[in-house]
């Protein structure tokens, strides 16, 4: 079995303190390779090594660090079926969606940034003859970035990018329920010449690991994704330390059906919106309102579409459904399921772990589950659940849906589902949300802001937000 590896330096390297811990594939629930148990001192080995590389990373010019990051972009491209492979096996979800989503997802990441890059200008505010201001931006120094383990390469590149692009350094952490794919990143890296140093990817658990990276003083901003607990304590930390801080967390998404939508298209997305990845993508909706005309017709189409849904072995080509990744998040999704039950709910289909045959008998299978009978204010539908499960219920007026689509202390993203012009952009315009879909669900342009409000997080990525994050603003006032 594969020990992975910490790249520090430019090397591929066994963390500090020789420990190990056990990389579970989820399909099968067997140990199938070692993740590092890295602490404090392989952190500040990256630190040093990305502090040495900075001066000649962040003065090279732009077309150089842009065209080795386009050698990267090469690189994933061209071993997509290895990651997507990798990907599978190590998170769970379905081969296909890896092949055909996350790891070209990941490649673009790149690829944008590093064409992003070669075209972020700043700007000048002339004082008529009188003086004239202009804008630098510079890079920031040695960043940290934190990802989690449901879109594991997506997100941790997603992050990445932007910072090296900008002329940082990193210090980087992928979850340690995931690590398979950051290591073979590492590799692809080195690879393609990246100077050592500038990337670091130290792997383990998230209070040795992540909060070695978050407490170290010369560690001055912090791109963080995972859950809000996470991103609060995170905060308590950095924030006294006055790091520049974008935090991506948690959520708890409305779906809205308005009755005049096109209903055979709002049945299919919804359900790719709720189910997709097992419902482990943060902007999945998880809170299905339905106008009360057309619920009990949307109500047994959705229902039975969901019933459909091949659970099995995420490496099959028609498996819809993989595995939850991790034992700790079964159980906890299977506690919200209970708990749906004793909050008076109703499962209209799903509800319990599912036995795949075979070699996956010991995975972590969960039926897509959807519950209907519970009012909008019980936990089920307040607290983020993350996995496969749903409810679904009726609303009458757009002043109800708004009041109880708003209800939570998440605000991530919404979707709406509507053929009336003026009530779409009137409901966007008053959801408490970053990201709101219409029509549609996870239709991304890698330009737009992405992040969410209230308790789901701070600040944003994407396009030129990213890069002004990853930069230090500069206002210089010349007296002409
Ligand atoms: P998590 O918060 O448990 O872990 C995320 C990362 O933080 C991991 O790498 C973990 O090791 C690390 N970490 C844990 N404790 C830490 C600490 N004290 N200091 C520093 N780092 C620490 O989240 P998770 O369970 O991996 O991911 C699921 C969560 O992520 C969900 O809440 C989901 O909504 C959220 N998420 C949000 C977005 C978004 O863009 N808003 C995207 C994906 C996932």
């Amino acid at each position: 079995m594969e020990n992975i590896h910490n790249y520090i330096n430019g090397a591929l390297l066994a963390p500090v303190s020789s420990l190990y811990i056990d990389n579970i594939n989820p399909a099968t629930g067997e140990v199938y390779s070692f993740c590092p148990d890295s602490d404090e001192r392989d952190v500040a080995l990256a630190y040093e090594a990305a502090a040495a590389a900075f001066p000649s990373w962040s003065e090279m010019p732009v077309s150089e660090r842009s065209k080795i990051m386009l050698k990267i972009a090469q690189l994933i491209e061209e071993r997509t079926s290895e990651l997507a492979l990798a990907e599978s096996i190590d998170q769970g979800k379905p081969l296909w969606l890896a092949k055909n989503g996350e790891i070209p997802r990941a490649q673009s990441n790149i690829h944008f940034f590093a064409t992003a890059i070669e075209h972020f200008a700043s700007e000048a505010h002339p004082m008529g003859n009188h003086a004239l201001n202009y804008t630098l931006r510079t890079p920031i120094g040695i960043v940290g970035c934190i990802s989690p383990w449901n879109l594991p390469l997506y997100l941790f590149t997603w992050k990445i990018a932007p910072a090296l692009a900008a002329g940082n350094c990193v210090v980087a952490k992928p979850s340690e329920v995931t690590p398979m794919t950051a290591y073979l990143f590492s590799q692809i890296c080195i690879d393609a010449g990246l100077p050592k140093g500038v990337l670091n990817i130290v792997h383990g658990l998230g209070p040795k690991v992540g909060s070695a990276i978050v407490a170290h003083e010369k560690i001055t901003a912090i791109s963080f994704t995972g859950g809000t607990k996470t991103g609060a304590e995170i905060a308590r930390v950095a924030a006294p330390m006055f790091k520049k801080l974008s935090l991506e967390l948690g959520g708890k998404n409305p779906s809205i059906i308005f009755a005049d939508c096109d209903f055979e298209k709002t049945v299919k997305e919804s359900v790719r919106a709720s189910f997709t990845n097992q419902g482990e993508i943060c902007l999945c909706g998880s809170r299905i309102y339905v106008e009360r005309s057309i619920y009990e017709k949307f109500k047994t189409a959705f229902v039975s579409q969901v019933a459909s849904l091949k659970i099995g072995d995420p490496l099959h080509a028609d498996t819809k459904v993989g595995a939850i990744a991790s034992k700790v998040h079964f159980d906890k999704v299977l506690s919200y399921i209970e708990l749906a039950k004793e909050e008076g709910g109703t499962i209209l289909s799903g509800g319990k772990a599912f036995k795949v045959e075979g070699i996956c008998s010991q995975g972590f299978f969960i039926e897509p589950t959807v519950i209907e009978g519970l009012g909008h204010l019980c936990r089920t539908n307040q607290e983020e659940i993350f996995g496969p499960v749903v409810s679904i219920q009726p609303f009458d007026s757009e002043a109800e849906v708004l009041e109880m689509a708003n209800s939570t202390q998440y605000g991530l993203a919404c979707t709406v589902f509507t053929e009336n012009l003026s009530k779409a952009h009137r409901v966007a315009a008053q959801i408490k949300s970053g990201i709101v879909w219409i029509n549609c669900w996870l239709l991304r342009d890698l330009r737009t802001p992405f992040g969410g409000v209230k308790q789901s997080g701070v600040g944003r990525e994407g396009g030129w937000e990213a890069l002004r994050f990853f930069t230090e603003t500069k206002n210089v006032c010349v007296k002409i």
